[in-house]
């Protein structure tokens, strides 16, 4: 076990990182950001930031020389990176893990590979395989490119193989994936950690709800029934020993409107549908981050409260602050703002937890302080 007093390192600077830094130091852990930007969330609280790209060899050997071990918050950390620092300290998730996750193309090919269900897909490569495909793929569909998409980035809706050819070339013709548009039910996610011997504890699944591809809610209970629940985790497992994943993770799923589970994709990391567990479980998805990069056993996941997380993007700021004040003063609502300067559309830049006796009463306090707080 590596205990408090060791130093963690952590590859990216973002509020996954700021999170993990902050239950790293509670529990008495020093952290070593490694960022490219000057001012991240993670690099301005973390004891040092190394600020360097992701593939500075120089940079890479002074964290692994200084971390009893490494852990990442980014998929598109190089796997090639972590490969490097694998043969120099302990380093989870592994390189492999992170290679299968990181192409979309590969994850759903591993995915498929352990008979998990998945929306109906095709690699596309080429102009060539929209021709192939063009009369019997079943429309509608979204075309994601393979690699460094998230929060909807790169995504395009095609209704026709006519549309496919303009979203890839768009996309300047990168590798992608065509995906079928499912009908969906609802959307829900599971974080679970494993550690290195095998073991896997779950924190309860949370149902999403996502806006132009971004997540916006997260409620816990959800509400779907028990025996979509056992599929759930049984999948989720399935997929986390398949990658002998140690660490943090989270699978999403949809779920269509004919009852199908298929899983969406894989975050080799905690995840923004876990952010819940800040304020509504007995542990948090970072501490369990932190427990399982140190080989300690996993803390407690159960539930403590009814939750509804909403996320704050920055559409929320307009022209100035939102109204904090009106969100702080209700009782129910925990705040927690990432430190980033700038608000943009579509940015992330904090969520606020609402703990109440019900899921339905803490969804109405989240509707009406999410109205009331938006700047004018
Ligand atoms: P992130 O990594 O931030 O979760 P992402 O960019 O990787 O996002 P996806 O998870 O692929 O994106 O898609 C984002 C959301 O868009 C999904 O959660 C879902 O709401 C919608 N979506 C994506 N693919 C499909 C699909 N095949 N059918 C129906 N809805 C979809
Ligand atoms: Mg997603």
């Amino acid at each position: 076990m590596i205990l408090p007093g060791a130093t963690l390192g952590m590859l990216g600077g973002g509020q996954l990182g700021r999170m993990f830094t902050t239950a790293a130091q509670t529990m008495g852990y020093k952290v070593i950001v490694l960022e490219p930007d000057v001012n991240s969330p993670a690099g301005i609280i973390a004891d040092q930031h190394i600020c360097a790209s992701y593939t500075d060899e120089a940079a890479l050997a002074q964290l692994a020389e200084l971390c009893d071990a490494i852990t990442t918050e980014f998929e598109n950390i190089p796997a090639t990176t972590l490969s490097y620092l694998e043969a120099k300290t302990v380093v989870h998730p592994s390189s492999q893990a992170l290679s299968l996750t990181q192409n979309r193309v590969v994850e759903k090919e591993f995915i498929a590979s352990l008979e998990v269900n998945l929306a109906p897909y095709v690699a596309i490569r080429s102009t060539e395989d929209i021709d192939a495909i063009a009369d019997s793929f079943p429309f509608p569909a979204i075309l994601k490119a393979a690699s460094f998409g998230y929060d909807g980035k790169g995504q395009s809706v095609c209704d026709t193989a006519e549309d496919v050819r303009t979203a890839f070339a768009a996309l300047n013709q990168v590798e992608c994936v065509l995906e079928q548009r499912i009908n969906l039910e609802r959307e829900v996610s599971t974080v679970l950690a494993r550690s290195e011997s095998g073991e896997i504890s779950f924190f309860p699944v949370a149902e999403n709800v996502h806006i132009n591809g971004i997540l916006h809610s997260t409620t816990v209970p959800s509400s779907i029934v028990d025996e979509q629940l056992d599929d759930v985790l049984e999948i989720a497992a399935k997929i986390a020993n398949g990658l002998a994943y140690v660490g943090t993770m989270a699978v999403e799923f949809f779920i269509s409107v004919e009852g199908d589970i298929l899983a969406n994709e894989i975050a080799p990391r905690p995840h923004n549908s876990g952010h819940f567990t800040l304020d509504a479980c007995e542990t948090s998805q970072f501490e369990q981050q932190v427990r399982m990069l140190c080989g300690l056993p996993s803390g407690n996941c159960d539930l403590t409260t009814p939750v509804v997380m909403i996320n704050l993007l920055g559409d929320v700021w307009g022209n100035s602050q939102p109204h904090w004040n009106v969100l702080l003063c209700q009782s129910e609502n925990k705040l927690h703002l990432y430190g980033k300067k700038e608000a943009r559309a579509g940015r992330k830049m904090g969520h606020f937890n609402v703990l109440a006796d019900t899921v339905e009463q803490a969804s109405e306090i989240a509707v009406a302080s999410f109205k009331a707080l938006q700047a004018d």
